[in-house]
């Protein structure tokens, strides 16, 4: 062949390759040491810290780097950053709040409200965060299929939607997840497919065009809720991934738990309804805190948590109030702590 065949106008695009998100994920700070570097606390403030022997500290580069240095009052710091607090014991604090073992109904189905039921799809999450009320459930990591899960949703026909949840679920590679959303798609009694995930805020390299796929491959219709408590967990990388799931015609939620010296605040939670609404976010619930052994430090008292929804109201445009609710076991639903308008 005559080299000069080949047209000049041939070049060749530098090829950018982006790290997979699992690559990022196996980057997430998990020791004490590189945290206390990272963030470079002052020794009274390192002695603060306690490693979790079960529930270690896992937090992602990303929201990391969005804490202020050797600031041990920063809204990320307290809710990613393990204190000797949870030692603390409270009455009223248990193991286990939920009773979830109860309502299992498969050993990773949660049956407990009318119409919907609860995949737990794993026990792993992109983060582990402090406050988490289900980080001493029992997960089962053995049997890494869904198929009698799948058998009782088949023949359950009350059920018309299924909550893919956890742990996080877009821990789950993506053919496991491909596997799990067309088995669903083939039951007709099922109306809606709803993700429960906070796995953008910490690794938004997520929502990669493989993951979009299977969001387009049912025709079910999907809505995505995803956990967030604080402004400054939000950068221009987030919004970007939760645009390109709201373009499938996804309808992306929010819930949040209310987290003393977190977002118990009225000027907080304004700003973070603002920013959610502003990209077609909506805020779905607020939760009150599960009263989780540990985590007894994070709770705010009910009455004022009315208080600063009631001021939020006052603010804001309807679809930017989230609902204050908090789950009480037995109960036909989330149950309410405000009284109507707000329902
Ligand atoms: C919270 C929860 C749901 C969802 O409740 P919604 O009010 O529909 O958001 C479903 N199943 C279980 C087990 C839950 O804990
Ligand atoms: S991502 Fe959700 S399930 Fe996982 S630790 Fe945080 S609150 Fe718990």
């Amino acid at each position: 062949m005559n080299q000069l065949n080949i047209p000049d106008n041939t070049h060749f695009e530098p090829l950018v390759i982006k790290p997979s998100w699992r690559k990022i994920q196996r980057e997430n700070i998990t020791s004490l040491q590189e945290l206390i570097q990272f963030l470079e606390l002052s020794e009274h403030h390192q002695s603060l810290l306690y490693q979790h022997p079960d529930f270690i500290l896992n937090v992602p580069k990303r929201l990391a780097s969005k804490i202020a240095k050797d600031d041990p009052t920063d809204p990320l710091f307290l809710q990613f950053v393990p204190l000797k607090q949870e030692l603390l014991t409270q009455v009223g604090f248990v193991a286990e709040p939920m009773h979830d073992a109860h309502f299992a109904k498969e050993r990773k189905l949660l049956h407990k409200y009318q119409g919907r039921a609860l995949i737990v799809s794993t026990g792993a999450c992109a983060m582990h965060c402090r406050y988490c009320f289900r980080k001493n459930f029992n997960y089962d990591t053995s049997d890494k299929s869904f198929d009698k899960e799948l058998e009782l949703i088949a023949s359950d026909r009350s059920l018309q939607e299924i909550i893919l949840s956890g742990g996080d679920p877009l821990s789950l590679p993506d053919r496991v997840l491909q596997d799990l959303i067309l088995n669903l798609s083939t039951i007709p009694h099922l109306k809606r497919i709803r993700f429960h995930s906070r796995f953008p805020m910490g690794i938004p390299e997520r929502i990669d065009d493989t993951f979009l796929d299977v969001l387009k491959s049912t025709t079910k219709q999907i809505w995505f809720c995803i956990h967030a408590n604080h402004p400054n967990e939000f950068d221009e990388d987030i919004w970007q991934a939760l645009k390109k799931i709201q373009l499938l015609g996804i309808p992306v939620l929010n819930q949040s738990v209310l987290l003393k010296g977190v977002n118990d605040d009225t000027a907080t939670l304004k700003r973070f309804s603002e920013i959610l609404v502003d990209h077609g976010v909506i805020p779905y619930y607020l939760h009150q805190l599960d009263r989780v052994e540990g985590a007894s430090h994070f709770e705010v008292e009910e009455e004022k948590g009315k208080e600063l929804i009631q001021q939020l109201a006052g603010q804001l445009p309807g679809f930017g109030v989230p609902k204050y609710v908090r789950e009480i076991p037995g109960e036909p639903s989330k149950t309410s702590l405000t009284s109507s308008p707000q329902g």
